[in-house]
């Protein structure tokens, strides 16, 4: 069995033989077919502005059909679907200029920098000042705390005992 050549564009496998493989990579069905396939990853504004320097396709637009297929010189793209991809290429910007700030509203970075100055401004110190917890005095009194109440303190974390715990 020799070996077979499997076009991923085209979707077909053949002997691979140079020959065979050379007449298949210039044959216009697997360069309409990778054309295509490339298409589908374009973005509507490269779509509109090279379809914008094209003059119409008059066999696609009187047959419906073009062998040259998206690797045709003439434009595909009817006056519907140039509309459709403008509206996709508005609704593009307008997300990416979502997701930018807005001018006049603060960003992320000034809110984190603004939070740590008042808190240094506040405790007078570089330090951080942690809270600490403190039980309230009425638990502390109170002798049949259950574990998870009582005030933790360094003593009781020393005599843990971690293989008794769950
Ligand atoms: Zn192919
Ligand atoms: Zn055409």
């Amino acid at each position: 069995m020799g070996k077979t050549y499997y076009c991923d564009y085209c979707d077909r496998s053949f002997k691979d033989e140079v020959d065979a493989r050379k007449k298949h990579l210039s044959s216009m069905q697997h360069i309409t077919n990778r054309a295509s396939h490339y298409n589908i990853f374009k973005d509507p504004e490269t779509i509109l502005k090279e379809e914008s320097c094209k003059t119409p396709c008059k066999r696609y637009m009187t047959v419906g059909d073009c062998a040259f297929g998206s690797g045709c010189r003439f434009s595909h793209y009817t006056p519907p679907m140039i509309w459709e991809l403008q509206q996709l290429a508005a609704m593009k910007n307008s997300k990416v200029l979502a997701a930018q700030p807005k001018d006049g509203w603060p960003n992320s970075e000034d809110i984190i920098k603004e939070y740590f100055e008042n808190v240094i401004d506040s405790s007078g110190t570089e330090d951080f000042n942690c809270l600490v917890w403190n039980t309230p005095s009425k638990l502390i009194d109170y002798p049949y705390l259950p574990p998870s109440l009582q005030p933790v303190t360094s003593e009781r974390i020393m005599d843990c005992n971690f293989s008794k715990w769950g």
